[in-house]
C-alpha cells in the first residue's frame, strides 16, 4: 500500500508525512505501526505568534494513538519536533494536526464499523472491541449512518435489538424505583 493512501485511509492531512510503516507479528496478531512526522517548514510560536524555523530538539517517540484499519490494529507513532522562537526564544513543542485523536474515529473506520453492523453475526459490543472504541460509539456511527444510508432489513434488525436493549436498560432503572 502507498504511503499517501495510508493517509487517506487513517484520515491524516497534507502536513503530516509517513516516515515508515511497520509490520509485526506480536503473539500471533498482526500489529501495525505508522511512523509520521510534521512536514511543516516553520511553526508559530505561541508566546509571541511569530513564525520560527528553529528547531531546538526533537522528543522521543510517542504512541499517540490507535484504531483498527481494515482490521489491523494500528498505532501511530509520533516525532514531534521542539522549536525556538527565533524573536523571543521560547522553546515549545509542535502540535501535529491529527485527525485521529484520542476517543476520535475517522471517517474511514466509521465505513468500516457501518459495513460490519451489516454482518448479523456480529454483536455491537464484538464491533466495539474490534476497533478499540466504546459500544456507545458504534450505536451513535450506526445511527448516524441510517440518517445517511439507505435502510436496509439488517439496519431495522440491529435498530430493533438497540431498542430492546434499551427497553431492559429502563426496566432497570424502573425496578429501582
Ligand atoms: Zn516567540
Amino acid at each position: 500500500m502507498k504511503k499517501d493512501d495510508i493517509r487517506k485511509i487513517l484520515g491524516l492531512d497534507d502536513s503530516i508525512d509517513i516516515a515508515n510503516v511497520e509490520e509485526s507479528n506480536e503473539n500471533g496478531k498482526l500489529i501495525k505501526y505508522v511512523y509520521i512526522k510534521s512536514n511543516r517548514k516553520k511553526v508559530r510560536c505561541p508566546k509571541c505568534n511569530n513564525f520560527t524555523h528553529r528547531i531546538h530538539d526533537y522528543l522521543k517517540p510517542s504512541k499517540v494513538t490507535y484504531l483498527n484499519n481494515s482490521g489491523i490494529e494500528t498505532y501511530l507513532i509520533v516525532r514531534k519536533r521542539r522549536f525556538e522562537c527565533e524573536y523571543c526564544n521560547k522553546s515549545f513543542t509542535e502540535e501535529l494536526n491529527l485527525t485521529v485523536k484520542r476517543g476520535s474515529i475517522s471517517y474511514a473506520s466509521k465505513q468500516l464499523i457501518l459495513k460490519d453492523m451489516m454482518n448479523r453475526n456480529k454483536t455491537i459490543e464484538e464491533i466495539a472491541r474490534d476497533y478499540n472504541v466504546s459500544s456507545d460509539m458504534v450505536r451513535n456511527i450506526f445511527l448516524g449512518g441510517c440518517k445517511t444510508l439507505q435502510i436496509e432489513y439488517i439496519y431495522f434488525q440491529k435498530l430493533f435489538h438497540l431498542m430492546k436493549h434499551l427497553q431492559e436498560q429502563m426496566q432497570v432503572y424502573i425496578h429501582l424505583f
